[in-house]
């Protein structure tokens, strides 16, 4: 029932300093996904191509990605919300990316001033483009589980929304749970059916631990067949525009559990540990990873 082998992605650099004030550096973000990679991640998202102006702590995505050393063995790509992003990606010399819409209409005009409708056009188009580029694409969506301004997200929407993905040859489906409202047997239920549907398209999950029920959804899902998490270093992370969202499922304390379930990650947790500690130093406060506080 439970896999020998899970693959974590490190989305600590994107999802979790985009909602800090402090601007890390660009050599000290290029110095850690050194460090990760050493840490063995073998997948890392290194920033994003949003609007500068809203989200500065990402304006220097193309100039890390350009810094980095990279390795054959780690897969690194970049978050885009518009085709202008997948453009300016593509510019950058990434060569694949993720991009997502939201399946709350309400969070979506929020967030991207689009309904959902006109949000799915704009994924199509950046399909479109990032496969003309000869890119990998990751497409996903956001709130998947459970949004604070609609609450409840239908299942079936979920669901025809990833089959609407999936048609448009995406090569990765990502389900998010943005706001952390999903429960486990939520995830047994739509995860279940996601990965039938996807057949040897690879589905990730993207949970936050908002409510304190990360790791139970990671348990949840890996028993229907998930293999693949996004994870951020100390816990670090959140959404601007969701209310209360803290931080993403650690990536130590993820690894940590796995291995005592017998379950593979290639992750050297007191490696991670170490990072998450100097970046509560770095940042001035504690982060919500709980395994540093044993360990370190
Ligand atoms: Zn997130």
């Amino acid at each position: 029932m439970y896999p020998s082998e899970v693959i974590l992605e490190e989305q600590g650099l994107r999802d979790g300093l985009q909602v800090e004030s402090m601007l890390l550096p660009t050599e000290k973000k290029v110095e850690l996904i050194h460090r990760l990679m050493d840490a063995g991640l073998k997948r890392i998202q290194v920033g994003s191509f949003v609007n500068p102006k809203l989200v500065p702590q990402m304006a220097d995505t193309a100039a890390v990605f350009a810094a980095i050393q990279q390795r054959p063995d780690v897969s690194l790509n970049a978050l885009v919300l518009n085709t202008k992003g997948v453009e300016r990606a593509v510019e950058a010399g990434f060569t694949h990316v993720a991009a997502s819409i939201s399946a709350s209409d309400t969070h979506s005009r929020k967030n991207a001033n689009k309904s959902l409708e006109e949000a799915m056009a704009e994924f199509e188009s950046m399909v479109r483009t990032a496969k003309a580029a000869g890119m990998r694409v990751r497409g996903g969506l956001q709130c998947a589980f459970g949004c604070r301004y609609e609450g409840k997200i239908p299942a079936q929407r979920v669901l025809d929304l990833s089959k609407r993905h999936l048609d448009l040859g995406i090569d990765e489906i990502a389900l998010a749970d943005s706001t952390g409202m999903g429960n486990p047997r939520q995830m047994e239920e739509i995860m279940g059916q996601i990965v039938e549907m996807a057949g040897h398209v690879p589905v990730m999950l993207h949970l936050h631990d908002t409510e304190g029920k990360g790791l139970a959804n990671v348990v949840a899902a890996m028993r229907v067949g998930v293999r693949h998490f996004d994870t951020a270093f100390g816990g670090l992370g959140g959404c601007p525009f969701i209310k209360g969202a803290t931080g993403n499922i650690a990536t130590e304390d993820t690894a940590y559990m796995l291995e005592q379930m017998g379950i593979r990650t290639g992750i050297d947790i007191a490696a991670i540990v170490a990072i998450s500690c100097e970046m509560e130093e770095i940042l001035g406060k504690k982060l919500p990873g709980k395994i540093k506080n044993v360990l370190k």
